[in-house]
Order: C-alpha cells, then structure tokens, then sequence
C-alpha cells in the first residue's frame, strides 16, 4: 500500500496517478492523546490503519498532481542518517575539498551515525528553501526506511520485522566546516516523500536510484551497494537509543553529489517507490 499525507493532513492511498482520501479511516483507531515516547501514532497503529482502510468505503479521489505533498510520517521522534554508505561517494568525497573539508569524510564505521532535526523534515509538495547562498547546497538522494515497530538493541536479523516502510529521502546539505547536525539540520533540509510504501511491497530493498536537477543526470545507483546494509545500520542505531515507530532512517547517498541553487528543480526516483519533484527556492 502507498499511503501519503496530503494538502492540509490528509491521509490518502496512492493507486497510479489517483489518491483515494481515506483520512476517515483514522477515526476507527481511536486515538488517544499523543504519548510521548510511543513515536508517530499513525505509523505505529499502521496494520490497524491499512484495515480500517481495505475494510472502509471512500468516495473522493483526487489526482496525484492536484495535491500539495506532505512528508508521509508527520511525527518522527529521530532522523538518523548514514554517512558515506557508498564506497563511490566516499572516493568522491576525498577527492573534492568542497566536500570532505579534512575530517567529515571518513569511514562510516569511524564517523558513526548522526542525527538530522525533525524540524527539517519536509515532503516534496513544499519547496526547499536553502540559507547561506554564498556556500555550496548539495541534494543527498537517499533511500529512507520508516521504522514501524520500537527497535531497543535488536539483531540484524530480526530488523525487517521493525520497517513499516520505505520512501525517498532528500538529506540537503550546506557544506562547510561546521558540525552534520548543524549544517542538515537547516528548515526544510530532509525531504520524504512522495509516499511510504509498506515493507510487504519491497521484499528485498536492493532498488534503482535516480535524481536528476533541472532535467540533468546526477546521481544513479542501486541501494545493493550500500557499505552498511539497512538491517546492520537498525542493529548499529538501536544499540543506542530506541528506534520508535515513525522514525526515519537515511541510508546514505551514492556518487554524484552536487549542488543546487534557488530555481532548481529536482526530480528523484527511486525503483518500487516512484517519483518526486521538489523545487528549490531561497529561505
Ligand atoms: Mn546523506
């Protein structure tokens, strides 16, 4: 199922080019006031969900391209990332200055898993507003995993159990010197979307990606070359901190990095998830 959050917090279904408004479906889980530390309610209600959804009836469908998208998951308690998780990113990051400035890249078993703001959080209906013209702002094509299930210190083998679902991620980044969190974390910086396909639709995650930039080829690669696979980085996270339903994890981003500027546009596929276009425009 491809569930998305639409206009002003709709819950739709995605089928082809349609949304069927299903935000009714919602009052049959009846909700109570959100508690802290349970994570999103809706993702961790989502089998619940997706019943009330096949068993409901609903009239209003709307296109696709007639709606504002929002991120899919509106409440993630974290957004973990993963830094140089593809071999051919990391070659390019010591190769450009622009990118590694002497320490941020380095092996990611070195530099560990960080942390953007859920503040930052976006879905591609609403633009990127970038800040700091004068220095480089570069797209992150990533795929993103939507934990559905709490994950305290879990083996890599139980790990898929805890995915409600996959999407695609925009981790957006000001380079420059300072701190990960500090430079990812600026509004609008991580972008999901244009959905979450449920984790029984993507048996094995090892799917095309693409983002072009104003009709340009820039990146493109197959999550299988992931350095740290996603069950490895749930298990790596989760040795830390609970992972709580909603939360999103960044699998990192391939070669091609660049940059963008305000007027830009991007279009970013990936297989089995669809595609977003997200414009990019000043702060
Ligand atoms: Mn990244």
């Amino acid at each position: 199922m491809k569930l998305c959050r639409f206009d002003d917090n709709r819950l739709g279904v995605v089928e082809g080019e349609f949304i069927t408004d299903v935000t009714s479906a919602i009052q049959t889980l009846q909700l109570g006031p959100p508690q802290p530390g349970l994570g999103d309610p809706l993702i961790a209600r989502l089998s619940d969900l997706q019943a009330a959804i096949r068993n409901g009836t609903f009239d209003r469908r709307i296109a696709v391209d007639a709606v504002k998208l929002l991120s899919p998951v509106a409440a993630p308690t974290k957004l973990v990332c993963a830094p140089v998780n593809y071999l051919d990113h990391q070659a390019e990051g010591f190769a450009d200055p622009a990118i590694h400035h002497n320490r941020h890249v380095a092996k990611i078993r070195e530099v560990a898993l960080f942390l953007k703001a859920t503040s930052a959080l976006i879905g591609p209906g609403e633009p990127i507003r970038l800040r700091h013209l004068d220095r480089r702002n570069d797209h992150e094509l990533e795929l993103a995993v939507i934990i559905g299930k709490r994950a305290d210190r879990i083996q890599a083998e139980q790990a898929f159990e805890h995915i409600a679902g996959y999407a695609i991620g925009l981790d957006m980044t000001l380079r420059g010197p300072e701190d990960r969190s500090f430079r990812k974390s600026i509004d609008t910086y991580a972008v999901l979307g244009p959905w979450l396909v449920t984790a029984d639709e993507i048996e094995e995650p090892n799917l095309d990606m693409m983002l072009r930039v104003n009709g340009e080829l820039r990146q493109s690669a197959n999550t299988r070359d992931l350095v740290v696979h996603i069950p490895q980085l749930i298990e790596w996270a989760s040795s830390y901190y609970t992972l709580h339903p909603g939360d999103v994890l960044y699998t990192g981003t391939p070669s091609g990095v660049g940059p963008v500027v305000p007027g830009d546009v991007i279009e970013a596929y990936i297989e089995k998830i669809g595609t977003m276009t997200v414009a990019v425009t000043a702060a």
